[in-house]
Parts: structure tokens; C-alpha cells; sequence
């Protein structure tokens, strides 16, 4: 396994040698300021408080990149300047502009030595080495992997039969008649999953044992089933003695097989956690953002607290990291502007500050922040913080935004979320595709093979949609046994394809009840942006072609004809 730690490294890096070039400059501004200020002392108040912030951000960025002898200069200076914006005006001691313009001075000259430093080769510069996401980085995020599973059955027929049908779920599939045929594949290409038949005609207990002796030579366990014709203590046994995870006997249902697949293969296709992180320094808020990419999580930097609230509707973060001083409004401020909309009511946010003050932490914790995280930052704390907090609002928001059978959206989010993306691609002009699907006589599946039955063929169908199409797209429960999805950036031809190759595969599911077999189609309806500019009308157009597909006989899918 190759890692690339020094990918991170050298990005940290990076934005340490831009802080560092951006030093002198930012310390000019702030002498600047300061003559400024001796000027005319009425005057150029606001002089002083920006002195105060230069210091202040000085002194937190400071200590996050691991410059800590500038960070402590900065810090005092930002207590003298704090002490002129706090105290009546006869107890800041006469001097105490000299004394910071010689704090400025010694600033000026580790800016100086910092920028003699190599910082790309200095590794004891930098901050502690991280582990790589390897999977997230060789795997663009949007698209989910299919799984490769192993069967191995000396059945041919039922085996390619089983075959077929996990396809249909979104497997990639290979099987085996022979064992020693399956021993092979395993050392060649190592499968995610196996489903494995006990008995073969060289034993009893064949299969298993072949799966035992894989194990113990790879010394690596195989997630793996067992699917069996026989139902004895021996077959089970040795099952067990396999590390299998689960037992079916023939014939098993496939949604089943599937589901206990998803189980093995930890297969619940995870969404990274979104975070906004609020912080005027971009080189702070980039830091901090890289920690947390670097964790799996999708960070999205906003440098103007003014443009919050459209981030906040875009970008549906799970948690927003505020920075608590920020010249336009303060930390405090916008945590309560976001609290007082009902839809943020429960939204996490932590403050992110180099403020140590105990007093000032707990005013903030007031307005309901979920918590104070002190820069400097350690990144391990940092992640674990974050993933802490985001994670129990997914558990609770999941609750809220998804259907209880089919763990899809909801009406309501899906409704949102298509809003959202279709904005999203308002702007970044690119096409988007609406589809509309609806089980086709599903009433009859209900009638026939009751209600249980039908709960099956609706899982079945939400578990294709949402294991075959990226991970980015929307898939919502729209109604009983209508789906609404978005497809972004596709163009209708591309989606009428892909929604035709989904809907042959799931009219050859076989379902069953009892001992009789039935399959089950759907009809779906494909409308696109920017054909149609608003949602209701996006809507309004799939729906229409859904009812074309309906009235020309089912199990089709038909294109807005845009009139
Ligand atoms: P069409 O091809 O025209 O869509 O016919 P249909 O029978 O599918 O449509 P209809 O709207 O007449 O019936 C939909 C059925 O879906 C009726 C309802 O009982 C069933 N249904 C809705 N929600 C659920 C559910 O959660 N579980 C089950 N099992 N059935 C459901
Ligand atoms: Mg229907
Ligand atoms: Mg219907």
C-alpha cells in the first residue's frame, strides 16, 4: 500500500510560504495604522481596532501554522492594543505605542527569518503527517464502486440465474462451478464479497472447507455467505467455522442475498460529511479545510459572513465551523442570525477561535453553540470534533429527511434538494435531468401477493436506484410508488439510456412469495434543464412523459417533448 502523506504536507506547506509572504506587507498596514492613529487619536479609532485585529489573526495563525515565537509577539501586542481599546485612557502607560512599534520591529524581523526558512524541506516545520483517505483519493467521489462478488455453486444453472439477478442490484458478478476454479480467482483478484455452496461433489462439506483453508492461507478474512441446499447441523457448522457471516438455503431470495451483501461489504454508500467553515483569513479557513478533507469531509470555505445564508441553502452543511472574530460581524452575531431561522434551529456550530478567554467561551456556548475549539488546532481533536458533531445531526436529520421503508429522501427533501441543485446548475450552467418513475400495475402486486410482498418489489427497486446512480444524484420516495430523481450534469440522451438500463434490469428481478414467481416493471418520464427553467415546471414535464409512458402500455421510459 503507497500513501502520499507528503501530498497534505506540501499543501500545508504551501499556504505556510504564503502567510509568510504575505507578512511584511500585512505588518506595513499595520505601522500604517498605528502613525495613523498617534495622529489623531479621535479621529482614527478605527485604526486601533484594526491594529487589533492584524495582531489578533497574527497571533491565531500564527500558532496553527507553528510559527509560535511570532504567535507570542503578536499576542502581545494585540494586549496592549487591547488594553488602549478597553481602559479609560490614563492607565494605558505613555509608552505604549513604543512599545509596540517595537513589537512590530521583532516581528518584522522573524517575518525575516521565516522567510529564509525552506519550508517544503523543513519537515520539523510541519504539522504532524496524516494518513490518506487512499479510497477517496483514486476514486472520484461521486461515483459509487460496484462490488465484485464470487459465487461459487457446482449448480450451473442456478448459479448464472443468481448470477443475473445480483447484477441487477448493481454487483459485478463472477462465478464458479469448481472450487479449485474459485481458489484461483481469489489469489488473483480478491473479491468483495463470496456466496458459497457447502456441498460439492468431491464433500459434504467442500465448499466451506475451501473457504476455511483460504482464510488460513491468505490469513485475511473473506466476507462471505453461505447459500445451501441442505439445512443440517454439519453444513451450518462448518459455515461457522468458515467465518460466514450469514446462512440462506436455496432457493433464497435475491433482494435478501443483496441486502445481506450490503451487510458484509459495509456497503451503505457514505456521504462525507459537509462543513462550512466561516474565517475572513482564507489561509486559516484553507487549513483547517485541508485537515478536514484530508478526514473524508467536503469543506466548503466562505470568506464573507455576508454571504452566508446562500451557502448555508446550497451547500446543506452537516456542522459550520465559525471563526469568532471576524471584522464584518462577529462570530457571535452570525451564530445567532443563523439560529433565529427555523430550518437552523438545529444546525451544529462550533466556534473556532484563538480566544482562551473562559468567560468569553461561555457567553458564546449561550446562544447554543455546539462548542469551542481553540486554535491552534490539533488535528486529530479537529476531525474527531467535527466528526462527532456532524455525525449525530446526520442521525437526527435522517430521521427527519428520509422515507422509514426505503431510507430514500423523503416528498419534502426531495422537493428541497432538487430546488437546490437546480440553482446549483443555474449557475454553473450545466444540463440537469428530472425523472419521474412510477411501479407499473403495482396495485395488482399488492392485491395478488400482498402488501409484505409489495414492501419487497419497493425496496428492491430504491435499493437499485440508489446503488446504480452516482452518489451525488438525488433519489427520493416522491409518493407510494413514485420515484423522483435528478440527474445532474447529463444530458437527456444520456439519461434516457441509463434510465432504460435500470428499468430492463429491474423487469428481470425475480420475485417471489410462497412458491409462486412474479417480476415487476416501472415507467418513468425524463424532463431537463435548461429545457425547463423552474422546478414545478421540471416536475409538471416528467410527470406528463411518466403519463405518456403509462398510456402507450408501461414498462417504457419517454422524453419530454417540451410542448
Ligand atoms: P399504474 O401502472 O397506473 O401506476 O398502476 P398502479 O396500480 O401502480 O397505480 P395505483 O396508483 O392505482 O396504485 C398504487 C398502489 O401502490 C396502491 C397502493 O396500495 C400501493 N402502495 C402505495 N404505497 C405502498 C407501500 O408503502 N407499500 C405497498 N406494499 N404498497 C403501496
Ligand atoms: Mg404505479
Ligand atoms: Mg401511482
Amino acid at each position: 500500500m503507497s500513501s502520499t502523506p507528503s501530498t497534505l504536507q506540501e499543501k500545508i506547506a504551501r499556504l505556510r510560504t504564503s502567510f509568510i509572504a504575505q507578512l511584511p506587507k500585512r505588518l506595513e498596514e499595520a505601522q500604517h495604522q498605528l502613525a495613523l492613529f498617534q495622529a489623531d487619536p479621535c479621529m482614527n479609532r478605527v485604526a486601533v481596532v484594526e491594529l487589533y485585529r492584524t495582531f489578533h489573526s497574527l497571533k491565531g495563525t500564527g500558532y496553527s501554522f507553528g510559527f509560535n515565537e511570532l504567535a507570542d509577539i503578536a499576542g502581545e501586542a494585540e494586549s496592549y492594543i487591547q488594553k488602549m481599546l478597553n481602559l479609560v485612557d490614563e492607565s494605558v502607560s505613555a509608552d505604549w505605542a513604543d512599545q509596540v512599534i517595537a513589537l512590530l520591529q521583532k516581528l518584522s524581523s522573524q517575518a525575516q527569518t521565516l522567510a529564509c526558512t525552506d519550508l517544503l524541506d523543513d519537515h520539523s516545520l510541519l504539522t504532524p503527517s496524516f494518513k490518506m483517505n487512499e479510497e477517496q483519493q483514486a476514486q472520484p467521489d461521486a461515483l459509487i464502486k460496484q462490488k465484485l462478488i464470487y459465487i461459487c455453486d457446482d449448480e450451473l444453472e442456478q448459479v448464472s440465474h443468481l448470477s443475473c439477478q445480483l447484477r441487477c442490484f448493481g454487483y459485478q458478478v463472477e462465478f464458479f462451478t469448481e472450487t479449485e476454479a474459485f481458489d484461483e480467482a481469489v489469489v488473483l483478484k480478491r473479491p468483495d464479497a463470496v456466496i458459497m455452496d457447502v456441498h460439492f461433489p468431491q464433500g459434504r462439506t467442500a465448499g466451506t472447507d475451501a473457504l476455511a483453508q483460504i482464510q488460513k492461507v491468505t490469513g485475511q478474512h473473506l466476507p462471505a455467505i453461505v447459500l445451501s441446499g441442505f439445512d443440517n447441523f454439519e453444513a451450518r457448522l462448518s459455515a461457522v467455522r468458515a467465518g460466514c457471516q450469514s446462512y440462506f438455503t436455496k432457493p433464497a431470495k435475491p433482494l435478501a442475498l443483496a441486502t445481506a451483501l450490503d451487510d458484509i461489504t459495509n456497503d451503505d454508500p457514505f456521504e462525507p460529511y459537509r462543513i462550512l467553515i466561516v474565517d475572513d483569513e482564507p489561509e486559516v479557513a484553507q487549513y483547517h479545510s485541508l485537515i478536514l478533507e484530508n478526514a473524508g469531509m467536503r469543506v466548503y470555505q466562505l470568506s464573507e459572513p455576508a454571504n452566508v445564508l446562500a451557502a448555508l441553502q446550497e451547500f446543506r452543511p452537516d456542522l459550520v465551523l465559525l471563526d469568532v472574530y471576524m471584522p464584518e460581524c462577529t462570530g457571535l452575531e452570525l451564530s445567532t442570525l443563523i439560529r433565529q431561522l427555523p430550518e437552523y434551529l438545529s444546525l451544529p456550530i462550533v466556534y473556532l477561535s484563538s480566544e482562551t478567554d473562559r468567560q468569553k467561551q461561555f457567553s458564546a456556548m449561550q446562544v447554543g453553540v455546539e462548542g469551542f475549539i481553540t486554535k491552534p488546532v490539533i488535528p486529530d481533536e479537529l476531525v474527531a470534533a467535527v466528526a462527532l458533531r456532524a455525525e449525530r445531526m446526520r442521525a437526527l436529520r435522517s430521521l427527519m429527511i428520509r422515507d422509514s421503508l426505503t431510507g430514500l429522501y423523503n416528498h419534502t427533501t426531495t422537493t428541497e434538494l432538487i430546488e437546490a441543485a437546480l440553482s446549483q446548475a443555474k449557475r454553473k450552467q450545466e444540463t440537469l435531468c428530472m425523472v419521474m418513475l412510477d411501479l407499473d400495475s403495482f396495485k395488482q402486486v399488492n392485491d395478488t401477493y400482498g402488501h409484505v410482498v409489495g414492501d419487497q418489489v419497493l425496496l428492491a427497486i430504491s435499493r437499485i436506484l440508489r446503488h446504480r446512480l452516482r452518489l451525488n444524484d438525488i433519489v427520493g420516495r416522491y409518493g407510494g410508488e413514485e420515484f423522483a430523481i435528478l440527474l445532474k450534469d447529463i444530458t437527456p440522451e444520456v439519461a434516457i439510456n441509463l434510465i432504460n438500463q435500470l428499468r430492463e434490469d429491474f423487469s428481470t428481478i425475480r420475485f417471489s412469495s410462497d412458491d409462486r414467481e412474479f417480476t415487476c416493471s416501472f415507467s418513468a418520464g425524463i424532463s431537463s434543464f435548461p429545457n425547463h427553467t423552474r422546478a414545478e415546471d421540471l416536475r409538471i414535464a416528467a410527470d406528463k412523459a411518466l403519463y405518456r409512458a403509462k398510456d402507450k402500455g408501461r414498462n417504457q421510459v419517454v422524453l419530454d417533448d417540451g410542448l
